[in-house]
């Protein structure tokens, strides 16, 4: 069967597009010339109920390069605003987006996106396209976060083109197509509250409380009470702040965290100048553009609360009751921190919460810090530290294998100042000694399926970007396999669970996409 017969068998569900107009304008996309497959997602494809033979057909690539509609579909551009570095910014909206509709999938309804697809009403002073350079790293990324366990938009595919484009030197045109079950961001709402149109931000509210937070409408009338939206809010501050936690603890730092990057039902969003981090600096930055060091790695869960805020503050236009919106935002801090030290037990492979666990957890940032000892193998080789291994030599040898072992540096040698590691190192055996020596497997168990051993390091991105721009996929679809599966150990890709090289400090990744 052809995809488009296929497709069309697909239920469409175009919810955002009943919306009224006002949300977004209607539009074709402009094609890429020469667009070319390079990597589809057996996975995301299977979200949509669709097969992986699809991949091959003519009419897939016409799809996802935005030559033609989704059959069924409804293409169009939605309209937002923002805060962007901290300053009101008015309206953005989808300048290089085009939404071409909702299909049902086995287990729920995914918005098919293509980014770059060309110019939109709200397109600015920009071109509408996305460069390859950028779109390898969101298609990587989407995966690797998706691997490691966190809420994410998903990538089904990416294509690449001959298209020039301008940026600071000439690259060229390439287009994600990307999913999600809704790209309505915290500057959809302030949209509203900045044109003082109550009456479409409770139309955008009702929508998004009916299909992604249904526990919030508490009212029987079907219509929403101003309660509604309270409670709406204190959902959106609850999984923003889980969504931080996560970040944190595999040292991912997203780079652009304005408030129209930021999803109103809690996903990864708008992959740019993100990273993941490779030596520890707290305050690393990981975004070039970013002088000032506003989204630096440390100041993330409080930018997110900021955010959170103006969000409360647009809603304030449908809900009275300051003091309700405000114990709402009040959930974030509690939520984080518990979120945090959840993450952190599992990172460390403490059963169980003692006294003193936040002190030890503390300090072991700290160390990390000042030596800037790598951020994902620092975790990961505690697992394998010497003094707390013994009972388990069976099981280390198992996940890491001989040639792993020589090529990842023990513990206590991610640390310039071996020492200082070493004396933290013998608080932290004191305190699994508390637990047992009978609970090393499960500690060792554990730390193995929280602390990813395959991180989208800016190296490895880079690599794939270079072979990507020669027509050579063959490093994606590494990539691909690795990071879907980051924390189990894969024979043969040693190179890629290693320090980076020394060149990796000098990569340089910017607001320029
Ligand atoms: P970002 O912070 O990259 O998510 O983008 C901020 C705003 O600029 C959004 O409204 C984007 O749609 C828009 N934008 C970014 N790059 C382009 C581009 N090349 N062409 C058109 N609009 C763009
Ligand atoms: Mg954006």
């Amino acid at each position: 069967m052809t995809l488009y017969k296929t497709l069309s068998n697909v239920p469409k569900v175009n919810s955002f597009a009943a919306l009224p107009e006002d949300f977004y304008t209607r539009l074709p996309t402009t094609p890429l010339t020469n667009p070319r497959l390079l990597h589809a997602s057996a996975d995301s494809a299977a979200l949509l109920g669709l097969s992986p033979e699809v991949f091959d057909q003519a009419e897939f690539l016409d799809v996802i390069s935005g030559r033609l509609a989704l059959p069924g579909g409804d293409t169009l551009a939605a309209v937002y605003s923002g805060h962007q570095f901290g300053v009101w910014a008015g309206q953005l909206g989808d300048g290089r987006a085009h939404l071409l509709g909702g299909l049902k999938g086995p287990n729920g309804v995914w918005e098919l996106q293509l980014k770059g697809a060309g110019k939109t009403p709200y397109s600015r002073m920009g071109d509408g396209r996305a460069v390859l350079r950028s779109s390898v790293r969101e298609y990587l990324a989407s995966h690797a976060m998706e691997g490691l366990g966190i809420p994410t938009t998903r990538a089904l595919s990416l294509v690449s083109s001959s298209d020039p484009v301008r940026r600071e030197t000439m690259e060229s045109a390439a287009v994600v197509a990307r999913m999600a079950p809704s790209f309505v961001r915290f500057g959809s709402f302030q949209h509203w509250a900045a044109k003082q149109r109550p009456d479409l931000m409770r139309i955008l509210a009702d929508y998004i409380i009916d299909h992604f937070y249904p526990e919030c409408r508490q009212s029987e009338s079907g219509q929403s009470a101003e309660s509604d939206y309270v409670h709406f809010l204190e959902c959106v501050v609850k999984r923003t702040a889980e969504l931080m936690a996560d970040w944190q603890v595999v040292g991912f730092c997203h780079g652009v965290m304005n408030t129209d990057n930021m999803s109103i039902i809690g996903l990864t969003l708008d992959y740019g100048p993100f990273g993941f981090m490779d030596a520890f600096d707290a305050a690393h930055i990981c975004n070039h553009t970013d002088s000032q060091g506003r989204y630096a790695w440390h100041a993330q869960p409080s930018v997110a609360h900021w955010n959170l805020y103006q969000l409360a503050n647009s809603l304030h236009l449908i809900v009275e009751d300051a003091d309700a919106l405000r114990q709402a935002l009040d959930q974030f801090e509690p939520t984080f921190l518990s979120s945090m030290q959840k993450r952190m037990m599992n990172k460390l492979g403490l059963l169980q919460w003692r006294e003193g666990d936040q002190l030890l957890i503390d300090d072991l940032w700290s160390v990390m810090h000042h030596n800037h000892a790598d951020f994902s193998l620092s975790f990961r080789q505690l697992a394998h530290a010497e003094g707390v291994t013994n009972a388990s030599q069976g099981v280390i040898e198992h996940d890491l294998g001989h040639t792993v072992r020589s090529s990842i540096k023990p513990f206590v040698d991610l640390f310039i100042d071996r020492e200082a590691a070493q004396a933290w190192l013998n608080q932290y055996v004191l305190r699994i000694k508390l637990q047992g020596i009978n609970m090393q497997q499960e500690r060792i168990n554990l730390m193995l399926a929280s602390n990813p051993l395959y991180v989208l390091r800016n190296h490895l991105a880079q690599k794939a970007i270079e072979s990507a721009a020669l027509g050579d996929s063959s490093e994606i679809e590494k990539l691909v396999n690795l990071l879907s599966k980051p924390f189990k150990f894969q024979s043969g890709a040693e190179e890629y669970a290693c320090l980076p090289p020394a060149w990796a400090s000098k990569i340089e990744v910017s607001c320029s996409s």
